[in-house]
């Protein structure tokens, strides 16, 4: 139970003792609660406290919208943990980092010249599907969503004679696979949302012209609406930047000092015996080997498989720790995973989201732990009384 909590959903009673009937497990969003023990034990230290009279101005003392403090912050947290090479590179913040995506968007397609055609916007299925929503939601006459790299890797031929902007998540959004670029010639934008070291295995910096991160994916931090992009050319900053400024007049000042408390206390711990990564990636491998455990059981269900790698910054082998689990249901060609997942009370994201197909689904591990348990349960539930019919 969780005294002075709001119950868990499937929970009820003074305590929140008591588990309701038929509950749910509820694994859609990828909501990052698993993060909330961390932050409780550094309650104090990651606390921002100020005034009210405090930051009434659209601008810091420098002029700006962007806080050149924060900015050191995150520049010395990317060094500290090796996951990207940001010496050379441009930071523009975001409204999380999915303002960021059509920003860059925006910053990559031609410049006002109405006689070049539009850019294409495209992605490899399975994909995240808010780069297409918000590309098809601001659809500008300098860029359209162009659909999958397949159909235009497979011919070797362009749909279009105008410029390629490809988004590649790096862990991926569903399946959590390591992914490059798959179009020669395209202008790349690689959100690297999950590739902090409690999430997956850190091989080397990343070292792309354009890449996006979150805070909601590093320390929790999802209602905060905090992202950033680093990137190489000066020009492309400038007109995300612009981009940012129309929209919202730049992140909110009150998130900015916020997050960069936030960052302050990871790097103060890091490598210490209360390292954030390592607490993720304690959950998160727990979750995953259980998880594991339950499904290696099932002929019926797979999930996608993974390896130990060894990672630079625990300078050691690491078991997986994925965000996501990559469901596939094999009873029969035509089955409807996600539909199939909530007659045995999983709530999951179905593949057709990804455009990964209905015999797939997603699970998000990153949720509370009872959400997590609850999962656990009814995976247990739907692998045995399977079995037993095979
Ligand atoms: N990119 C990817 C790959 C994501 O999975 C998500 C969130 N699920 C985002 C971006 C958006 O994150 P934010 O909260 O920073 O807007």
């Amino acid at each position: 139970g969780r005294p002075g909590c709001e119950c868990h959903s499937c929970f009820t009673g003074p305590n929140c003792s008591v588990r309701k009937p038929n509950c749910n497990a509820d694994a859609d969003s990828g909501d990052p609660v698993f993060m909330e023990p961390y932050w409780k034990r550094h309650a104090a230290a990651g606390a921002v406290v100020f005034s009210g009279w405090h930051r009434l101005s659209y601008i810091t003392t420098d002029g700006l919208f962007h806080s050149i403090e924060l900015e050191r912050q995150i520049r010395r947290l990317h060094n500290a943990v090796g996951n990207a090479v940001v010496d050379d590179k441009y930071i523009v913040y975001g409204t999380g980092s999915i303002q960021l995506i059509n920003a860059l968007v925006y910053a990559l397609s031609p410049e006002g010249n109405a006689s070049s055609p539009p850019a294409s916007v495209v992605a490899t299925a399975p994909y995240y599907n808010t780069y297409k929503m918000q590309t098809d939601m601001f659809d500008g006459r300098e860029y359209r969503w162009d659909g999958t790299t397949a159909a235009w890797a497979n011919n070797g031929s362009r749909n279009s004679t105008g410029d390629v902007i490809e988004f590649v998540t790096s862990p991926n959004n569903p399946d959590t696979a390591f992914r490059r670029p798959v179009l020669d010639g395209s202008m790349a934008v690689v959100d690297h949302a999950y590739y902090w070291p409690h999430l997956t295995h850190i091989p080397a910096p990343a070292d792309d012209d354009v890449m996006l991160f979150t805070t909601s994916k590093l320390s929790g931090h999802a209602g905060s609406r905090f992202g950033w992009a680093l990137i190489r050319d000066k020009n492309v900053a400038k007109r995300a930047g612009d981009y940012v400024g129309q929209s919202t007049m730049g992140v909110s000042r009150d998130t900015q000092l916020r997050i960069m408390k936030i960052i302050k206390v990871i790097l103060a711990n890091l490598h210490s015996k209360d390292d954030i990564f390592a607490f993720g990636y304690d959950v998160m491998s727990s979750r995953w080997s259980r998880l594991n455990a339950v499904v290696s059981r099932s002929t019926r269900i797979s999930l996608q498989k993974m390896q130990p790698e060894y990672c630079t910054y625990f300078s050691k082998i690491r078991e997986p720790s994925p965000a996501y689990a990559w469901v596939k249901c094999e009873w029969e060609e035509d089955v409807d995973c996600q539909e199939t997942l909530l007659a045995a009370g999983i709530i999951s994201r179905s593949g057709t989201n990804y455009e990964g197909g209905s015999q797939y689904a997603r699970l998000s591990l990153l949720k509370p732990q009872d959400d997590f348990d609850m999962l656990l349960e009814r995976m247990a539930d739907i692998v045995e009384p399977i079995e037993e019919h095979s």
